[in-house]
């Protein structure tokens, strides 16, 4: 399956399918790479023991060179210093303007090898090949970067790959919970979008969590199109993109404060969804969104509710850090019901406090 995502400057195919790393030469060919372009495989320690040979020799019998780095796996080494370390890999593999990087991995190796791909020497092209589910979201749309101690995402571009090649077949080495926290996103865009498309991850819980091929190629396609239409309407984040951040104020928060790694992103944005849909209803955006959101969510093996030992204050520090707080004021994005969802501005800090209380579990 191929979509396709536009921006005002660039226009890049999404591959999503069965046996796609095997076609990777081809599919390289395609957006017009050859093999003189001199090839950077970046992944980690999880993923390169799995598809790191198989990616790279079946690059170099096409008659490409390819170098590649890996890092340890993990929220942990989207730092800085992991890009320090991946430039002087580069540099020492003699990697050169007219080089390219290929980001093989889940969302930590895309958002690292992508702001590599950005920094190199002002700039190298860069293609995606996700290996989580969730990664169906963090590929598409060209937001790069790593994190500060000070706050998830902190140091970053935008800088648009010029091909994603998602193959699925990849995800039947992903641990269950990572495959979960995938779906939330994909729940996610569905929530915020697409009313129908809620439906159907309603009813094809089951086959999507069996991992059947076809269901996740249409999953994964109906999450990349969204993000695509969104991204294709406002690439630099100035109104529109925003809305894919539903979710995310709670749970960036929530990944703050528990530390990185308590929760997965998707687990966090889970239980963020459930806080912001109970926010929606609060301020009377809508009236009965919160129990669909929390039986999807749940059906799916998500959690919806914060730790009994979360701070309500320490959420609320962390939220006015979070970048999208523009001068401290708390800006959400809240549904105006199943599909649709409003970006709301300076939204009263005490409902937002009853909504905390709430999510921990006391009234849900
Ligand atoms: P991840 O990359 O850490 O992957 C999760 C774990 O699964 C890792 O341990 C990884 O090594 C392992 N793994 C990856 N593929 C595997 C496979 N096929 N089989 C077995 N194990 C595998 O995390 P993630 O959940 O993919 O991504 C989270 C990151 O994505 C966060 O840093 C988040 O900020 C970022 N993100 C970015 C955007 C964006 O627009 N750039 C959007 C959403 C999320
Ligand atoms: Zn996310």
């Amino acid at each position: 399956r191929t979509l396709w995502v536009e921006t005002t400057t660039h226009r890049y195919p999404i591959q999503i399918g069965s046996g796609l790393l095997q076609r990777l030469p081809s599919l390289l060919e395609e957006v017009g790479w050859t093999p003189e372009r001199r090839l950077f495989v970046v992944t980690d320690t999880q993923v390169a023991p799995l598809y790191l040979k198989e990616a790279v020799t079946t690059l170099q019998q096409a008659g490409y060179t390819v170098g590649s780095v890996v890092f340890p796996a993990g929220e942990s080494s989207k730092t800085l210093q992991t890009l320090e370390q991946m430039t002087g890999e580069a540099l020492r593999q003699g990697l050169d303007r007219k080089s390219g990087i290929l980001a093989l991995g889940g969302g930590v190796v895309g958002d690292a090898a992508g702001f590599l791909a950005a920094t190199f020497m002002r700039g190298i092209p860069f293609v995606q090949l996700p290996t989580t589910l969730l990664a169906h979201d963090s590929s598409v749309g060209g937001k790069v970067g790593v994190n500060h101690p000070l706050g998830k995402n902190m140091i970053g571009a935008f800088h648009q790959p010029d091909l994603v090649v998602f193959d699925v077949d990849t995800l039947k080495t992903l641990p269950s919970r990572e495959i979960a926290s995938g779906f939330a996103e994909v729940i996610k865009e569905a929530l915020i979008w697409d009313e129908t498309f809620v439906r159907w991850l309603e009813e094809n819980r089951a086959g999507l969590m069996a991992l059947d091929a076809a269901r996740l190629v249409e999953a994964i396609a109906g999450g990349c199109r969204m993000k695509a239409e969104v991204v294709s309407q406002d690439e630099k984040e100035s109104g529109l993109r925003a809305i894919l951040n539903y979710g995310h104020t709670i749970g960036h928060a929530l990944e703050a404060v528990a530390g990185y790694g308590q929760f997965t992103h998707g687990e966090a944005v889970a239980i963020g969804m459930v806080g912001e849909a109970l926010l929606g209803e609060r301020l009377g955006l809508t009236t009965n969104v919160s129990q669909r959101t929390q039986a999807l969510i749940q059906s799916y093996g998500l959690p919806y509710q914060l730790p009994t030992t979360a701070e309500v204050d320490e959420l609320l520090v962390a939220m006015r850090r979070d970048k999208k707080a523009a001068q401290g004021a708390l800006t959400f994005v809240l549904p105006r019901g199943i599909g649709s969802v409003e970006i709301v501005k300076e939204v009263p800090e005490a409902a937002v406090r009853q909504v905390l209380t709430q999510l921990k579990g006391e009234g849900l």
